[in-house]
């Protein structure tokens, strides 16, 4: 089968390689599409891992074989069968360890294995004509219901991970919250959260994005590339926005979600949250120590961020991180985008054959002014 194997930094290759062969209770996917998503792309071009690998988790696709063995193991989980539309899902947690009761699914050691490949160790495997699902991720495989497409279902994972981030957020309806950043991961939170009936502020540098976030479901919009001109602690206060005068409440924004990988935006976040209220990381994903430099106490701050302690201790503000996925709600995150609840349909801007993955790459790398979520498919 073709597939695109990385063989090192910014190298993607089309190979032929084997056909993934099955082992007992394992399933054989010919993939239909597989989102291209930013944590395969930093992999790529800063060469976190050691090549040979073929990534892409964001999979959907026909399962066209289940491996010999008992095969009600595969189904006692989920009923699949051969001819099932899929949707899948590479990292499940073993929901026993103590960080899984700690619900800290993403600290799991099952948890960090990938269950989906297509030759060589597991990275996703997306990027291929075929994957083959080993099975500890089968409770995380979601059949796709005939009125919704592949490229729905290969959004459930990102969805996923926005969605859980909501999670850790503290709101009530009618509450104030800034989404800085709307790229596709910024245009879901800004859809979750006005679902939940909070009123989202929503900035970018692009007004495309802007006049998608309206859309999405933003109550106001604010171009950042305007209002940084102004000092941070007003440029959000008074500021006139593209759809009017932005009404947040004198005591500030009830949380800030930082969809952008900027430390100036989380110090200016830190400022507009009330007290008690909470700023969400979720793009800050790259470290500033080499992995063999690390030790638990080596963790650099990163250099340009000085935030004043007493805003969290004092003002009793979060600063909260959220990375990857809980499998625990997938189920409603099926609910969601099936039901188009959160249409994820207007995300998906670019399509790509499996051949042009390193164009697909490089697009979702350098994002241009109409690119959001870019869709590989073999
Ligand atoms: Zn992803
Ligand atoms: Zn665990």
């Amino acid at each position: 089968m073709r597939a695109i194997v990385y063989r090192g930094v910014n190298d993607l290759r089309l190979e032929t390689v084997p056909v993934p062969r099955l082992r007992a209770h394992e399933l054989l996917v010919r993939v239909a599409v597989c989102g291209v998503c930013p944590t395969d792309i930093k992999k790529i071009l800063h060469g976190t891992v050691p090549p040979p690998r073929i990534f892409g988790h964001e999979t959907a696709g026909t399962i066209v074989k289940i491996g010999t063995g008992n095969p009600s193991l595969v189904t006692r989980h989920s009923s699949l069968k051969v001819g099932d539309r899929v949707a899948l899902h590479h990292h499940v947690p073993c929901l026993d360890c103590h960080y899984c009761r700690h619900r800290a699914f993403a600290q799991c050691e099952t948890y960090k294995h990938t269950g989906i490949t297509a030759g060589f160790d597991p990275a996703g495997g997306g990027y291929a004509e075929y994957v083959r699902v080993l099975p500890f991720v089968l409770p995380g495989v979601v059949k796709i219901p005939v009125k919704n497409s592949f490229e729905e279902g290969a959004m459930l994972e990102p969805v996923n991970t926005v969605l859980k981030a909501v999670r850790r957020l503290n709101l009530l309806r009618g509450d104030v919250v800034l989404v800085a950043g709307q790229g596709p991961i910024g245009l879901m939170f800004t859809r979750l959260l006005q679902l939940q009936g909070v009123r989202v502020l929503a900035t970018d540098l692009l007004a495309a994005r802007l006049k998608l976030a309206k859309k999405f479901g933003a109550k106001w919009v604010l171009n950042a590339g305007q209002a940084s001109r102004l000092s941070p602690s007003i440029s959000i206060h008074s500021q006139k926005s593209e759809t009017g005068r932005m009404p947040v409440p004198q005591s500030g924004l009830d949380a800030a979600i930082v969809a952008v990988p900027s430390d100036a935006v989380v110090r200016q976040a830190l400022q507009l949250v009330r007290g008690g209220g909470q700023v969400l990381l979720f793009a800050h994903t790259k470290r500033h120590t080499k992995p063999e430099l690390r030790t638990p106490s080596s963790h650099l701050p990163s250099p340009n961020l000085q935030i004043d302690l007493a805003s969290i201790c004092l003002d009793e503000k979060d600063l909260i991180g959220s990375y990857s996925s809980d499998f625990t709600l997938q189920r409603e995150v099926a609910r969601l985008v099936f039901s188009r609840r959160l249409d994820v349909r207007p995300l998906i801007t670019h399509r790509f054959p499996l051949e042009q993955t390193a164009a697909a790459v490089a697009l979702a790398a350098n994002p241009t002014a109409d690119s959001l979520k870019i869709i590989v498919a073999p």
